[in-house]
């Protein structure tokens, strides 16, 4: 059988000739101390495995066979996770697109980063996801993840924010949690409280 990288694999160079390797489909990481002998015996494939191969292919992913279709199964995967959680209304709130970083592989790099989301967007959302809940009563939970930009650069719309969806979850009797990606850089004890009382 041959092998080739997974589409969803990603390198970045951490110096020398490191590479830190992510696969965004199984979430494995790992670190290279070289990746040439690896590039060589794919191109190849005549030589014996490389003594990473064990490690790089199989659940982590790293390595596929070159057969997979890795798009289609990707497809399959996510249809079937969209139907068999029918129930579950998963919600990505972006407060604000601001960001104090500014990491090279950011994909929101170049777009406008300003402002904060205003109370009345945030009015008139919780009203729209109501009215939603009220006509698709098979929703039975209700997810908010927190993304950006940072969005906990703005902790006070943030907080009212949860706030205004735990209420609305409670009242339909809906089960309701958060999560939040983050840049972690405003991640304090008073922030890991404030975001707590929302099931994070
Ligand atoms: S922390 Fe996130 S949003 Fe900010 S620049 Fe880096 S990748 Fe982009």
């Amino acid at each position: 059988m041959r092998y080739k990288w997974s589409v969803f694999t990603v390198f970045y160079p951490i110096g020398g000739e490191n590479f830190l390797i992510k696969n965004f489909l199984t979430g494995a990481v790992a670190i290279l101390d070289t990746m040439k002998p690896l590039n060589i015996w794919l191109d190849d494939q005549v030589l014996p495995l490389p003594k990473s191969f064990d490690i790089l292919s199989g659940s982590n992913g790293f390595i596929v066979p070159e057969s997979k279709d890795e798009f289609d199964e990707y497809n399959k995967s996510f249809l079937f996770k969209r139907f068999s959680q029918a129930n579950l209304f998963t919600l990505h709130l972006l407060p604000t697109m601001k960001c104090q970083l500014d990491c090279h592989y950011c994909f929101e790099r170049g777009i406008r980063r300003q402002g904060i989301m205003t109370d009345s967007v945030l009015n008139r959302f919780v009203c729209w996801l109501e009215r939603y809940m009220e006509i698709n009563p098979e929703v039975s939970s209700l997810k908010c993840v927190l993304f950006g930009g940072e969005p906990l650069l703005a902790k006070q719309l943030v907080d009212n924010a949860l706030s205004k969806l735990k209420i609305l979850a409670d009242k339909k009797r809906k089960e309701y949690w958060t999560e939040v990606t983050t840049n972690g850089l405003l991640l304090d004890s008073n922030m890991a409280r404030m975001l707590k009382q929302y099931n994070l």
